[in-house]
C-alpha cells in the first residue's frame, strides 16, 4: 500500500478557486424570479455587498450545472437553454424552455420520496420558481428532471399541474415582493446608511436550511437582525 494522505493545500487551493470563479463581481440589477423565491434580505444584500460564496455552494452549483448540461445535450438538444422571460418587471430563465412543456431541472440529497408532494414541500421555491415562469408562459404545467444523489444517484421527471387560483396566488406573492424590495431600494437610495430599512432575517427552521450556503451570511449577521422602528 502507497503511503495516502490528505493534500490540504491544494484543497483549499481549489476551494478558494471555485469560490472565486462563482463569486459575482458585478453588482446584481433588475429583480430576478429567484430573488423573489428565498430571502429578501439576501436580495436586498447582494446588491449592496458583493456576495462570497462558500465552496460547498460553488460546488453544488457545479453539480447542478453539469446536470443541465447533460440533460440539454443528451435529453432535449431541441429546447431552449437558459430561456429568457420576462413580465411585470420580474425576469428569469428557465432551464429548458420546451414544447409543450418548460423543464427545470434540480439535485436533491433527498432519498425518493413515495409522495413527490413531500419533496416539493421541502423545496417550495421550486414551486413558487416555476410557477411565476408558467404564469409568464401562459401555461399551467411543467415537468422538473431531479437527479436524487442518494443513495444511489436516480434520476426522476415530475409533472406539475397547477390550477389557476394557485398560480395566481403565486404571481400575487411574487408582485408584493417585488413592490417590497423597490420600496426598500426606494430608501436606501434617501439614506443609504439606513440599514433599519431591510427586511428580517430568515426565521428558524428556515434559517437553518438556507443561511448555511448564504453568500451575505457574515454581512447579514453583522448587520440589525429585524426591522426596527426608526427614532
Ligand atoms: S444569512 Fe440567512 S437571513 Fe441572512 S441574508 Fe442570508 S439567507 Fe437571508
Amino acid at each position: 500500500m502507497p503511503t495516502i494522505s490528505v493534500d490540504e493545500h491544494t484543497k483549499v487551493e481549489w476551494e478558494e478557486k471555485l469560490t472565486r470563479y462563482f463569486s459575482d463581481d458585478d453588482a446584481r440589477t433588475g429583480i430576478h424570479v429567484s430573488d423573489l423565491t428565498l430571502c429578501l434580505r439576501q436580495t436586498i444584500l447582494t446588491r449592496l455587498y458583493t456576495p462570497s460564496i462558500p465552496a460547498m455552494g460553488a460546488l453544488r452549483f457545479l453539480f447542478g450545472r453539469a446536470f443541465e448540461k447533460l440533460v440539454f445535450s443528451i435529453m432535449l438538444p431541441e429546447a431552449t437553454q437558459e430561456l429568457e422571460v420576462s413580465e411585470g418587471g420580474i425576469e428569469g430563465h428557465i432551464d429548458f424552455g420546451s414544447e409543450p412543456y418548460d423543464f427545470e431541472c434540480k439535485f436533491s440529497w433527498k432519498y425518493v420520496k413515495d409522495d413527490p408532494s413531500d419533496l416539493f414541500e421541502e423545496n417550495f421555491w421550486w414551486l413558487d420558481q416555476a410557477g411565476q415562469y408558467a404564469v409568464m408562459r401562459r401555461r399551467t404545467a411543467c415537468k422538473f428532471a431531479v437527479i436524487h444523489v442518494q443513495p444511489i444517484p436516480t434520476l426522476m421527471i415530475y409533472h406539475v399541474e397547477w390550477t389557476t387560483r394557485e398560480l395566481s396566488d403565486i404571481w400575487e406573492r411574487a408582485t408584493r415582493g417585488r413592490d417590497y424590495i423597490i420600496g426598500i431600494q426606494e430608501k436606501l437610495k434617501v439614506d443609504p446608511d439606513d440599514m433599519s430599512v431591510l427586511p428580517m432575517r430568515l426565521p428558524s427552521p428556515l434559517s437553518g436550511k438556507m443561511c448555511k450556503g448564504c453568500g451575505v451570511y457574515d454581512i447579514c449577521m453583522s448587520l440589525p437582525p429585524k426591522k426596527r422602528r426608526k427614532e
